[in-house]
């Protein structure tokens, strides 16, 4: 049986993760703060089936108590361990982002070094991200496009590819990469557009609120489903070789076509309820995030299968499904 490490396993990403690796038989170990364990304890993880965390171990370990990360590290033999904790809001400003920036880096080079002492054969997945692009030049982006990340998270996922491809590259550990574009699901945070959008449809569908306020609705992203995704960074981390992927669907939607998909599932005019407002609104990049996935698709035959209107419609009715529970 194979025995996998993720950090971060409280989040959407972690969650999916886990069930996937846990379906497939491994035994899952999970790092997560005090605060994460105690929600999960307390059943304050929205909807999350407990019994998903029950078969997992749990470790409050958070990624910058170097000592408590080394102990568990050098106790433990791992297979596989899932770098995915990160502090991950974009729209925080550049001059707000020192914590991001300390954190993120840090944390991706306590786990590289203990893992590196401890465990040289553990093979590790470093979760990248389209924001390392940051404001690209070209489109669509690929695994060779320049990097020019334009927010502290952004810069701290350059700064922890390049300790992951260093590691790989000086000291011949199992490093994969992927470049994640943004991927959604019901478990996704509320502060991120999708969310915002279904839990607003939702609302508005039952009469709970009449308005929702946005930003630039002309805003575009490359979209895919997290479920999706996390095969990706299972299948990265099972290739022969350790390389880095852009793992993407290739396919722009805008804020618009959001709305158009959430609010037409519940039978309403997205127009007649979104009133945009300057306080979500963001520059937008000349040249779209969007990415081409093609080496995963030759190298390693992963393609993302859930369309677009399929999982938005899927997230609002989850919210649907939250809101008529009894409280
Ligand atoms: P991220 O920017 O890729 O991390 O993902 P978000 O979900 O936060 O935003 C995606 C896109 O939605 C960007 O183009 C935003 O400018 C646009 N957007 C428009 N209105 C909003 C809003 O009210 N909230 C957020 N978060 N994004 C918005």
């Amino acid at each position: 049986m194979k025995r996998a490490l993720i950090t971060g396993i409280t989040g959407q990403d972690g969650f999916y993760l886990a069930e996937y690796l846990l379906g497939l038989g491994y035994e899952v170990h999970g790092l997560a703060r005090q605060t994460g364990l105690e929600h999960i304890r307390s059943n304050l993880l929205q909807d999350v089936p407990p019994e998903l965390y029950q078969r997992c171990q749990l470790h409050a370990v958070s990624l910058d108590n170097f000592p408590g990360l080394y102990r568990l590290i050098s106790k433990t033999p791992f297979d596989e361990c899932y770098h995915l904790a990160a502090s991950s809001f974009v729209g925080e400003r550049l001059a707000d982002g020192y914590q991001t920036i300390q954190n993120n880096i840090a944390s991706t080079h306590y786990l590289l070094a203990a893992l590196n002492e401890f465990q040289p054969k553990c093979r590790f997945y470093f979760a990248g991200s389209s924001e390392m692009f940051g404001r690209p030049k070209m489109a669509p982006q690929t695994e060779d496009t320049p990097l020019n990340p334009r927010s502290a998270y952004g810069i701290s996922k350059v700064a922890g590819y390049h300790l992951a491809r260093n590691y790989r590259e000086s000291y011949g550990m199992f490093c994969g990469v992927g470049i994640l574009y943004n991927h959604e699901s019901p478990r996704r945070r509320p502060e991120f557009v999708t969310r915002k959008i279904s839990m607003a449809a939702a609302r508005i569908s039952l009469g709970a609120t009449d308005k929702l306020q946005l930003g630039n609705v002309e805003g575009r992203r490359d979209w895919g489903y997290a479920p999706d995704y996390v095969k990706a960074m299972h299948a990265i981390l099972n290739h022969d070789e350790p390389k880095d992927f852009v793992v993407a669907t290739g396919i722009l939607h805008s804020v618009a076509d959001i709305c158009e998909a959430a609010f037409s599932h519940v039978g309403l005019e997205w127009r007649d309820h979104v009133v945009t407002s300057e306080t979500f609104y963001r520059n937008e990049e000349d040249v779209p995030l969007v990415g081409s996935a093609l080496k995963i698709e030759r190298e390693i035959g992963w393609r993302p299968i859930t369309p677009f209107k399929k999982i938005i419609c899927q997230m609002v009715d989850a919210d649907l499904a939250r809101l008529k529970q009894p409280t």
